[in-house]
């Protein structure tokens, strides 16, 4: 067999054995060319909502091909972007008025910070410093890296990162201390932006904090006219039990990004959205406050109509008792943990759960990770653990037996893994 060309991503090639090849997708499963039915814990990288292949989203990109490919997004306009930026306002949190379009969540929270800074430039304010959360992962954009946490994804590129202010995870206990440290920054006058994951922090390691936080945050950014960026790449579409996490505080974002389940999963496409306050400063007969931003791809038509399919689903489908019925799952299942030597931080919000396994070696290269992730593959499982913390955020289509099955897995990965690499 030739070598394939392709290069994967957050694939070290040199050690990781070749790729399953997947040649159909159904509900919670990918099925690979052997015909293994491999059960998706994890949502293809968290973008799966209602399940793979949903017939109403499929069928939406079906018809939507009849009548477009792409389309030129200035000048010109399209049904499903202007359904879809109508729907989207109508479900998000009051305040955000105005939708741009991209293509992914890296690009949605570039899009972001550009707003925030455009926001100030054109209204005549000097303020350009971001704050944003240690452990914090925006995308792996130059932009994005800049405003995530350093570590050993970004450590060639850190010459070219721009720097942030960075509030400590407030743990529990320290709740206050992050308080202070991000009134302190906003009194300097320079902030033009908080960015935060709403209620969980993803890919820095499902670190989780409670909404009451968020709502004094978002009271403190409001009170010094810092701009509130929300970004629910992954929170987004139902992940944390509501349809965004900012509902669950109550708050209003000034900025809201989101891509993943946005589509339910089926293309790619990102919206960030935002106050009238923000789009009013960037409208005026003076050109050069122009928003200078765009994709070549943005709003392509087909991925706005599976966009729109996925309001369609929750608007007329049981969305949100799956997610109810998902997070009880998840609460049930984890309870075994509760009180197991053999992990640590067992904890849940909405249907994503995660448990870190008690070994020495900690972060995202901990020596357990890649054992882990081989024996869940072994398994037909599809599980990623982000070093020591296993994570499972399923789709909301899984069953109580597949929710079993994969707890069943953990419980037994760490009897067999915890001695040999700790
Ligand atoms: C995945 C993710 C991103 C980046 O999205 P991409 O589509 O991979 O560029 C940004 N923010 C958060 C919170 C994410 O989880």
């Amino acid at each position: 067999m030739t070598r394939s060309p392709v290069w994967h991503p957050f694939t070290q090639h040199g050690l990781e054995p070749p790729m399953k090849k997947v040649i159909e997708t159904e509900g919670a499963y990918l099925i690979d060319e052997a015909g293994n039915r491999i059960l998706d814990a994890i949502s293809s990288w968290w973008v799966v909502t209602h399940g793979h292949r949903h017939p109403t989203i499929m069928e939406a990109i079906r018809r939507a091909t009849d009548s477009y490919d792409q389309v030129i997004f200035a000048e010109y306009t399209h049904a499903p972007a202007e359904e879809l930026a109508r729907g989207l306002i109508k479900v998000s949190p009051a305040g955000l008025e105005h939708v741009f379009y991209s293509d992914s969540g890296s690009t949605a929270v570039e899009v972001a910070l550009k707003m925030a800074l455009g926001f100030f430039h054109n209204t005549g304010r000097r303020r350009d410093r971001i704050v944003v959360m240690e452990h914090g992962y925006h995308g792996d954009t130059i932009g994005t890296m800049s405003v995530g946490e350093r570590g050993v994804f970004n450590a060639a590129y850190e010459p070219l990162l721009f720097g942030v202010d960075r509030l400590a995870f407030p743990e529990p206990g320290s709740e206050q201390q992050t308080l202070d440290a991000f009134h302190r920054l906003c009194r300097s006058g320079k902030v033009a932006a908080l960015l935060i994951e709403p209620l969980i922090l993803g890919a820095g390691g499902m670190k989780m904090f409670e909404p009451s936080l968020l709502g004094r945050l978002s009271e403190i950014a409001r009170s010094h006219d810092v701009l509130f960026i929300a970004d629910e790449v992954m929170t987004g579409w139902g992940r944390t039990g509501t349809l965004f996490a900012c509902d669950q505080a109550g708050i209003c974002p000034d900025i809201l990004c989101t891509s993943k389940g946005l589509t339910g999963g089926a293309m790619p496409l990102a919206a960030t959205l935002c106050t009238s306050e923000i789009f009013d400063a960037h409208v005026s007969t003076d050109r050069r406050k122009t928003f200078f931003h765009s994709s070549s791809y943005t709003a392509n038509p087909i991925a706005c109509a599976a966009a729109v399919a996925n309001l369609e689903i929750w608007a007329n489908e049981p969305v949100q008792a799956r997610i109810d019925r998902l997070a009880a799952l998840q609460e049930k299942a984890l309870r075994r943990f509760a009180n197991d030597r053999r992990f640590m931080n067992v904890r849940q919000t909405g249907t994503i759960a995660a448990l870190d396994m008690a070994v020495r070696s900690e972060g995202y290269l901990a020596d357990i990770g890649p054992h882990l992730r081989s024996f869940f593959r072994d398994r037909h499982l599809l599980i990623r653990p982000l070093g020591n913390v296993i994570y499972l955020m399923p789709p909301y289509c899984v069953s109580e037996a597949e929710i079993d099955r994969l707890y069943d897995a953990i419980d037994e990965a760490a009897d067999e893994l915890i001695g040999t690499a700790a």
